[in-house]
């Protein structure tokens, strides 16, 4: 049985004195629900006061990007080992820095393996674009990000991923995808490859969640799908009570 998983990607947003308040405000709500995994992946500047909040609970924490690099001449980014002081968890490859940031699937391979390398738990995200879907290549486009971006790495460590499908034209957009479509996805175009890749015992192993406007008010649909593990929330991960609902919800 895969045990639920729920993070919260704060994205560019809280300040230390913000996040404090929030994760004050949220901490009771989350700590009631401790049948599903709750990750909170605020932006690396509040990683150390939102840590000391959550040492002693089962909350854990992630960062939301790492360099693949050990060290070195990489002015303004973070390695492996920075974040794994603070960190249990690392989104890998979401939408946004691969939009803005050129990330490219070579680059998510190089980060899932260097997280690994340290102890870090990766969330890989995936997912077509607007323009993908429309055309008809959603299958062809997830798969090669599922292939690429895990290539070459240990059937040992494949069990521990997270993969987060995140349909880019359902991110901040208030129109998520139906639960059915994503589970639908989520199934033949990461599950499929994963066994490819890895064998069924560890396909069956991963948690896949989905992402793009999940809500308080949406949240359980997807969760009642078989292949739909948890969510990975953004806007409404910025309020409390709404982020302890869905982690409720799971
Ligand atoms: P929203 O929940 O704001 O659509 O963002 C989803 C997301 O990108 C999480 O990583």
């Amino acid at each position: 049985m895969r045990k639920p998983f729920v993070a919260g990607n704060w994205k560019m947003n809280m300040t230390v004195e913000q996040a404090r308040a929030l994760v004050a405000d949220m901490l009771p709500g989350l700590q009631a629900v401790s049948s599903v995994e709750r990750v909170i992946c605020p932006p690396f500047t509040a990683l150390m006061a939102v840590s000391a909040m959550l040492a002693g609970t089962d909350i854990k924490l992630g960062a939301q990007n790492l360099h693949a690099k050990a060290s070195g001449a990489y002015t303004g980014e973070v390695s492996p080992a920075m974040v794994k002081e603070f960190c249990s968890y690392v989104i890998i490859g979401h939408s946004e820095r691969r939009r803005d940031f050129g990330e490219t699937d070579e680059i998510v391979n190089a980060k899932v393996k260097a997280a690994f390398g340290v102890g870090l738990m990766p969330i890989v995200c995936v997912g077509e674009t607007l323009e993908e879907n429309e055309s008809g290549r959603t299958t062809e486009v997830v798969t090669r990000q599922v292939k690429q971006g895990l290539k070459d790495l240990s059937p040992e460590l494949a069990p521990a991923l997270v993969i987060a499908y995140e349909p880019v034209w359902a991110i901040g957009t208030g129109r998520a995808s139906t639960a059915e479509a994503a589970n639908q996805v989520i199934a033949e175009t990461i599950r499929k490859p994963l066994a490819e890749m890895f064998g069924k015992d560890v396909a069956e192993a991963v948690r896949i969640l989905y992402g793009g406007s999940a809500n308080a008010a949406n949240a359980a649909e997807f969760f009642g799908m078989p292949e739909i593990d948890g969510a990975l929330v953004g806007g409404a991960s910025l309020k409390a009570a709404d982020f302890a609902k869905i982690v409720a919800a799971d």
